[in-house]
């Protein structure tokens, strides 16, 4: 599958309601042969005008991470569980997740076929892990199938949270050393 085909189904879609809220779908974007991938929980305001991941605040503070972590935004793919904005910014609700996941994550995710996929954030988290905690589980690697995921916390409570920036900063740091140390071997 070619990653602008699913975008081009993601564009299509009506699974869900939070179609009827969108102004663009934002599927994502980076390298389809990225070694990392980030999976966020939601487009936002700024994403819902331009159809792309990670330009609002939230952004804003995921960049300065990288920049600070020196990993290059470029060579990542970046999406979100669910494609379209929710109503007022709210929190999308369990069934949209499984929607949106069974629908265009799980083939965005086979498709690319990252080394590693971060996970911002308790969504991301709950979603793909069927984990609660990000603080018990950030920062550590979990296995699934043929995929390792690695949480750590959302940009957006980094951006709340003194000690989740420091935590999310550490874990990026982490993150680089992995992805290097697998590229060296
Ligand atoms: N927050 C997310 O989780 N995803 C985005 O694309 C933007 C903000």
């Amino acid at each position: 599958m070619i990653i602008d085909d699913i975008a081009e189904e993601i564009n299509r879609c009506t699974r869900c309601e939070l179609h009827r809220y969108r102004q663009k779908t934002v599927p994502g974007e980076g390298p389809d042969d990225a070694r990392i991938m980030f999976i966020g929980e939601a487009p936002g305001r700024e994403e819902n005008n331009q159809g792309r991941p990670f330009v609002g605040r939230s952004g804003g503070i995921l960049n300065e991470i990288l920049v600070r972590t020196d990993l290059a935004r470029a060579d990542i793919f970046i999406t979100s569980v669910v494609k379209c904005r929710p109503p007022h910014n709210r929190v999308p609700r369990k069934k949209e997740c499984e929607t949106c996941i069974h629908a265009h994550l799980w083939r965005q995710i086979e498709t690319v076929s990252p080394t590693i996929i971060c996970l911002l954030g308790g969504v991301a988290v709950r979603s793909l892990l069927n984990i609660n905690s990000v603080t018990d589980t950030r920062g550590k690697i979990f296995r699934r199938g043929a995929f390792r995921f690695f949480p750590t916390y959302h940009p957006a409570a980094a951006g709340r949270n003194r000690t989740w920036h420091n935590g999310l900063l550490e874990d990026m740091a982490r993150l680089h050393a992995l992805v290097q140390s697998e590229l060296n071997v």
